[in-house]
């Protein structure tokens, strides 16, 4: 049962006031760890516990589906029972929720499929194939790219809905409208589609959007600092009966702006809603006074931002420690030493440490030491293990179970191997085209035609046929077993020699027990698939054991840990080079504020560590990251050997790139240039992506990438 003097005990003053101040619009701006989603936590339990409202009712939105089950599990614990939670979910959930129950006013089917990055890639592939454009003339990364920003109005949405053809001519619109007519076919949405139907439909159809603005009569927001335009209009077009709304930030963490993340929408709250109240929280319960003061002297750095004044109360604690050292071997090294020494000496456990880094890459450096050190570890992120292929296929089957859609049957319908080639694939396609209906059906009607009666292709569709009669009455995990058994999938990754494979297989299936045997009531492959579809790269549930956490920053947000490692903390991986190489002082201050997030993790201590050697990715070497430099070396303790010469290279080169680099040269494709060594050259290939000319040297016959910036190539003409 709920009681003020508990929570006045758990609580701050000011938190208290953001527990009890239910009514109208508030926002609470606070630093890191200064306990906002403590906050934002007991108002969902006190708003059902003290007065009386159900959950059903309550919206509450929180950054990653790991978040949102965290909070799952903490409410719980506070208010106890069987409440539906369904509506503590991140953007993309709740928008699911609202499609799944009102998508058919715009006639999908509920059951529409989500799409995650390898299904767009599988589109593509075909698309690429039926109008015979290679990856050369344009990369998947392009078109998705292309994708993204066409879906960031929601014009397309007319041809998708209303038919509208347009032709066009050039390429990658052609791709694009092939793309949505895919979409279209399957009623397949992308991630970008969930929040732009969800708009569109509120949008057109009033009585839909008044019943779901008087269900939710409160709406509560975590992490709004990150929250894009059109999130932030969602929960703003929701909350326009009622008038709850309860947001919590904080902007000195805003890390996704390169995703169109508004901080200002946080930052002018109060202009926005004159009427609103502002509680501002200071004090800090995470971190020790070391860690707290490095974040504040990094972030203060930034010149767009609100100042802060954090303190905390918490004991001094150890050092920050700066590791540098002569190469990646010794940094992945040095950091598995550190943590066996607290693990025996200090009775740490190790899943007290997280390991952070800017670019998933760090994390083969790392792993490697573990392996040779016997650490055990895990990679927390979702898409890394849902990417894997064993992964990918066997959810391939359970969706083609369910869904029957065309993706899937593409992916496993000759794997492992029932001799249906290309050829037949063709067959197949052309008799689903014809008829429009789906390749599975296509081959299901037909499969006793000529040219299809292959046994492979018979026994294929009979397995399919035998799951689909059994699946609701089994659990997804024996699902799985039958499916790998049947399927000849077991045997085909054990042929593969990769025993890997069959164990994350294992995996899943122990991931899925773990889950059914969590909740009470089982879940359906429905609910389940849903679930699958939404993981993105930020989270994944890996805690069951007692391992290392490694993980990018960006995954960490929101997250604790007593001993945090930034591994990896050179110029051109934080500040990330695409960072450096834009200049404007935007992009640096973002790449600042991931490394404050990164600080602000840790509860006890905090590393840093960094490497001498050649970066491969960035083309040049390896120096100590810009923001060390930005601060006292008050703020903590280096070890390893940092020579003078090191630093003062490291100081020239952040001038130079300050100043400016030296204007790119341009010139067309077939331009005659000239360069001091090989001397005269034609360019065959320019290379935006690598900002590389490609040059046909006369005098050698040889072939060279040139840097764009490279100032020595002239024109030949001059
Ligand atoms: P972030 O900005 O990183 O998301 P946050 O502001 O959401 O941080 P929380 O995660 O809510 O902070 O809290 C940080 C830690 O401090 C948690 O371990 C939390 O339990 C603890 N904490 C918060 N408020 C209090 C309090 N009043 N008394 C004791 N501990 C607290
Ligand atoms: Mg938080």
């Amino acid at each position: 049962m709920y009681s003020t003097e508990k929570l006045k005990a758990e609580l701050n003053n000011e938190q208290f006031q953001a527990v009890t101040s239910t009514e109208g619009y508030v926002r609470v701006i606070a630093g890191a760890g200064s306990g906002k989603t403590r906050a934002l936590t007991s108002r969902y339990a006190y708003i059902i516990g003290a007065l009386g409202i159900s959950s059903s009712n309550i919206l509450c939105v929180t950054f990653t589906n790991k978040a949102a089950r965290e909070m799952r599990i903490r409410v719980k614990k506070l208010i106890g029972g069987n409440s539906d939670l369904g509506y503590i979910t991140t953007y993309h959930g709740f928008c699911v929720r609202i499609l799944r129950e009102d998508i058919n006013k715009i006639s999908y089917p509920k059951n529409f499929i989500i799409m995650d990055v390898e299904d767009q890639k599988t589109v593509l592939r075909d698309i690429y194939r039926e109008l015979g454009i290679t990856s050369k003339e344009l990369t998947f990364k392009q078109v998705l790219r292309f994708i993204s920003r066409q879906k960031t109005q929601l014009h397309y949405l007319e041809y998708i809905l209303d038919s509208k053809k347009n032709k066009s001519k050039d390429k990658i619109d052609k791709i694009f409208i092939r793309y949505l007519e895919k979409q279209q076919r399957n009623f397949a949405l992308d991630f970008d589609d969930l929040i732009n139907f969800t708009l569109y439909i509120l949008a057109k159809y009033p009585d839909t959007l008044l019943k779901w603005q008087k269900r939710l009569h409160y709406i509560l927001v975590d992490e709004t600092q990150d929250s894009s335009d059109k999130q932030f209009k969602l929960v703003e077009l929701l909350s326009r009966f009622h008038k709850n709304l309860f947001v919590v930030g904080d902007p000195d963490q805003t890390i996704y702006e390169w995703r169109g993340a508004k901080p200002e929408i946080l930052v002018n709250f109060d202009k926005t809603y004159p009427d609103s109240k502002t509680i501002v929280m200071n004090q800090n319960y995470r971190s020790t006074p070391n860690i707290l003061s490095l974040g504040n002297h990094i972030i203060k750095n930034n010149k767009i931002r609100v100042a802060k004044d954090m303190f905390t109360q918490n004991p001094e604690g150890v050092e920050v420690i700066h590791f540098h050292a002569q190469n990646d071997n010794e940094e992945g090294l040095w950091v598995a030493t550190e943590i066996k020494k607290l693990v025996y000496e200090d009775n740490c456990k190790y899943s007290d440490f997280a390991i952070l880094y800017r670019a998933n890459y760090i994390s083969r450096n790392i792993e490697q030491s573990f392996i040779r050190e016997n650490i055990p570890y895990s990679v927390f992120g979702g898409i890394r293990f849902f990417e894997r292929k064993e992964i990918k296929d066997v959810l391939a089957y359970l969706r083609l179970i369910e869904f029957e859609d065309d993706f899937s049957f593409l992916r496993v319908v000759n794997v492992p191997s029932r001799g249906l080639g290309k050829r037949f694939i063709q067959n197949v396609a052309e008799i689903a085209e014809k008829d429009n209906v789906s390749l599975y059906q296509a081959l299901k009607t037909n499969v006793s035609r000529k040219g299809l009666n292959r046994k492979g292709a018979i026994e294929f569709i009979e397995l399919i046929e035998s799951k689909r009669k059994i699946k609701d009455s089994i659990s997804v995990s024996d699902l799985i077993k039958e499916i790998m058994d049947e399927s000849g999938l077991s045997g085909y990754y054990r042929l593969d020699g990769d025993t890997d494979r069959l164990e994350n297989v294992k995996e899943l299936q122990n991931s899925i027990i773990t889950q059914e045997n969590n909740t009470e009531e089982n879940f359906t492959l429905t609910e389940y698939l849903q679930e699958i579809a939404l993981y993105t790269d930020m989270d994944i549930d890996d805690n069951r054991n007692d391992r290392v956490k490694l993980m990018t920053i960006h995954t960490s947000k929101g997250l604790e840990f007593p001993h945090v490692f930034l591994c990896g903390f050179t110029e051109g991986i934080l500040p990330s080079a695409m960072s450096i190489k834009e200049r404007g002082k935007k992009a640096i201050e973002e790449e600042r504020r991931l490394t404050y997030v990164a600080i602000t993790r840790a509860e006890k201590a905090f590393y840093m560590t960094d490497s001498e050697g050649f970066n491969f990715s960035t083309g040049s070497n390896k120096y100590p990251s810009r923001f060390l430099f930005e601060i006292s070396d008050n703020f903590f303790v280096r070890k390893g050997k940092l020579s003078q010469d090191i630093i003062d290279e490291a100081k020239k080169k952040f001038q130079l790139e300050l100043n400016g680099l030296p204007k790119p040269k341009s010139f067309k494709l077939k331009d005659l240039v000239h360069h001091p060594i090989w001397g005269y050259g034609k360019v065959i290939e320019i290379n935006l992506d690598r900002e590389e000319y490609l040059i046909d040297f006369e005098k050698t016959g040889k072939t060279k990438p040139i840097n764009f910036y490279f100032r020595g190539l002239s024109s030949a003409k001059d």
